[in-house]
């Protein structure tokens, strides 16, 4: 089993750095404001979340650019913009989140990062939560637009970091939306919802996860067997 983590809703919040690092940095390099309040972003990719916004006539207007240079360029504003504030940021572990990767990572078990977070946003975040050395791998928002896609690079990578047959059965993606149990299922991969970021267990309850939690608190590797 290679486990494979969502960061945002799932190992930790930043309440709201994320979308205010988005509308300044588009701001700044636009020259005029952008409210992407009607523009949900969880369990989206970075670029997937600057293309939305930036296709929509009601929040970008008329802008004649090629989009996707214009998403390319926004995703470097933006990590500019969080590098510049993330450290000021108030950012919470979510329950049971540091606690399970630490166990998990002391017996043994094969952790990377699976996340719609360009990757060094992905690093910044879990650095801030103490698991900046957690996780051997990933597969970011940087790599494909489409979270579907990514864990068949997560896949892939693993290959070549474990040296050993693994078949995308052996994945389990965590996290904390129907967008991360839908990546799971587009590739035959196991997945548990937690109930910690925008949907409760009623709402993922109805995705069809392998397992669903209220917290990581209530994670077991023997529910996945
Ligand atoms: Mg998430």
């Amino acid at each position: 089993m290679v486990l494979l983590f969502d960061i945002d809703g799932t190992l930790l919040q930043s309440h709201g750095v994320g979308r205010r690092a988005v509308e300044h940095s588009l701001q700044a390099h636009f020259g005029r404001p952008f409210d992407t309040q009607s523009v949900p972003f969880s369990g989206k990719t970075d670029p997937q979340i600057f293309r939305e916004i930036l296709s929509d006539p009601d929040i970008a207007g008329d802008l004649d650019l090629d989009l996707d240079v214009a998403v390319r360029q926004a995703c470097e504003a933006y990590a500019r913009r969080m590098h510049a504030t993330w450290d000021e940021a108030t950012v919470d572990a979510l329950p049971g989140a540091v606690e399970l990767v630490e166990q998990l990572g002391a017996r043994g078990e094969p952790l990377g990062l699976l996340t719609g977070n360009l990757e060094p946003m992905a690093h910044l975040k879990v650095g801030r939560i103490g698991l900046g050395e957690a996780f051997a791998f990933g597969a970011y928002g940087s790599d494909r637009e489409a979270r579907n896609e990514l864990p068949l690079v997560a896949l892939e990578r693993a290959r070549g970091l474990f040296e050993r047959p693994l078949a995308a059965e052996d994945l389990v993606l965590i996290g904390d939306t129907p967008r991360d149990v839908e990546a799971a299922q587009a590739v035959g991969a196991k997945s548990v919802a937690v109930a910690t970021g925008r949907y409760d267990m009623d709402a993922l309850n109805q995705t069809g996860a392998t397992v669903v939690l209220e917290t990581l608190e209530a994670f077991s590797l023997d529910a996945l067997a």
